[in-house]
């Protein structure tokens, strides 16, 4: 049996998230698993692998697996539609080892770090100096009162531009609707904390990565776009014995899952989105311009720039051909992808185009939209309430993926080894 300090030092700060998994989970012979995003299939593929013997079947509604993730391409230009990149963590980095794909997993291309705020229509490159833009006493007493719990991120971070952009880039939303708890646990210590010093679990996670060390603050990324991963993870499904995937199945409930596949409520696993909490997602579009190299010249290289601005139709801009090892555009040029959130967006490409000509340049030699994704809500109360509904064991099924309690790709890849975990004998 695993030790707390060994799980810590596994999935490091994941572990201040609920696993929403059903005590009964480990007993079954047979788990439905319903949905064939990334989380669906990493706990297919881990549980699969730590036990043979179990049957393991997933549906999915759509026609292939990956769910948000799939990375478009248009001659050399390579987009990601959704995750483009991982932060650091040890379980990302065992997954793709284990998937045989570190030869194309490098670290992103460490003069492309910058990142900035587009703040009263100019650029603020965020550092350590963005902490006096905030206060920063103001700040900390507002992470202070941030770890009452339940607060929003607008309440944690009170610097309105800022707070705003942070949770645009990761969650499409605006500050006061998103809950701080489920977006930065560690800042308001959500959950029990760890039971070693934080500098000594620093450096235990450090020694424990297979591959590389990646630097703080970096992030990696596969070689020929995100949809490399999703392509694998399906590939070694449909080669590994006891999973099947039924493509094409839309699950009504879990009652009905049940019921269809003759298992208990406590041997499926929901990992669909927007199943316990059924307020809306949000939706955004996403578009890829290129431009040759000289065009955009005046422009340093970065990560990207955020834009709080809700006049303005796109919320991000980031720089795709900078951050990557890998090629993602013709010689001689850069691509950027634009987030286009459709609350601020009239709909139409001339709007983003035009608005895309301003912040960037004129004349793009390559102008696209890649796709529409939805992002699911998590207003503030919302990690309490997933707390709550495992303490009181009224799950009566298991729960994952972004939609449960993490929306990063690196929560849902640890999420699902800490699930096949519990299948240990
Ligand atoms: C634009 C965008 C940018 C992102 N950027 C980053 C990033 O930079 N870094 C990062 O870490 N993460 C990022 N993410 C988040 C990351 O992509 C997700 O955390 C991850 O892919 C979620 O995987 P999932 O399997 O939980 O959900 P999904 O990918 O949503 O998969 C759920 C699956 O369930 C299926 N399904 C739904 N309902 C049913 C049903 N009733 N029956 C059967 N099947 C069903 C769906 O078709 C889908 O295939 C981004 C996401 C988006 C959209």
């Amino acid at each position: 049996m695993r030790t707390k300090e060994s799980d810590w030092i596994r999935y490091g700060e994941e572990m201040r998230r609920p696993l929403l998994v059903h005590k009964d989970l480990s007993k079954a012979s047979r788990v439905v698993i319903v949905g064939g995003g990334l989380s669906g299939m990493c706990c297919a593929y881990r549980m699969a692998n730590k036990r043979p013997d179990i049957e393991i079947v997933v549906l999915e509604q759509g026609n292939r697996l990956g769910g948000v993730i799939d990375t478009w391409r248009e001659g050399d230009w390579v987009c990601d539609v959704a995750v483009n990149a991982t932060r650091p963590h040890p379980a990302f980095w065992r997954l793709v080892d284990d998937l045989g794909l570190s030869k194309g997993f490098k670290s992103s291309n460490p003069k492309a770090n910058a990142r900035w705020v587009l703040l009263d229509g100019k650029p603020h490159q965020l550092s350590a100096l963005s902490l006096l833009k905030i206060g920063p006493l103001r700040l900390w007493r507002a992470i202070v009162k941030s770890r009452l719990g339940g607060q929003s991120v607008a309440n944690a971070i009170p610097h309105p531009q800022i707070a705003d952009a942070f949770c645009l880039g990761i969650v499409n939303d605006v500050a006061a609707n998103v809950d701080a708890d489920f977006l930065v646990p560690s800042l308001t210590k959500f959950g029990t904390g760890p039971t070693l010093s934080k500098w000594r679990l620093r450096r235990k996670i450090k020694a424990s990565y297979p591959l590389f060390v990646p630097k703080r603050g970096s992030i990696a990324s596969l070689e020929g776009g995100m949809q490399m991963l999703v392509q694998t993870l399906a590939e070694k499904l449909n080669e590994t014995n006891n999973v099947t995937v039924r493509l094409n199945v839309e699950a009504k409930d879990v009652a009905t899952v049940a019921k269809q596949n003759d298992v208990p409520p406590s041997a499926v696993i929901w990992s669909a989105p927007g199943h316990l909490e059924k307020e809306q997602a949000t939706e955004l579009s996403i578009f890829a311009i290129g431009f040759h190299r000289d065009q955009v010249s005046h422009l340093p290289l970065g990560y990207g720039t955020l834009i709080p601005d809700s006049t303005l139709p796109i919320s991000g801009v980031l720089n795709e051909s900078d951050i990557h090892h890998s090629r993602r555009c013709p010689e001689n040029h850069r691509l950027f992808r634009l987030m286009v959130p459709h609350d601020r967006w009239d709909g139409a490409e001339e709007s983003v185009l035009s608005c895309a000509e301003q912040l960037i340049a004129p004349n793009p030699v390559m102008f696209s939209m890649v796709g529409t994704r939805q992002i699911p809500r998590f207003p503030p109360g919302y990690m309490s309430k997933m707390s709550k509904a495992m303490s009181e064991a009224s799950l009566d099924h298991t729960y994952v993926g972004w939609g449960a309690t993490g929306v990063a790709i690196t929560h849902v890849v640890a999420e699902a080894e800490r699930l096949a975990d519990c299948f240990d004998n």
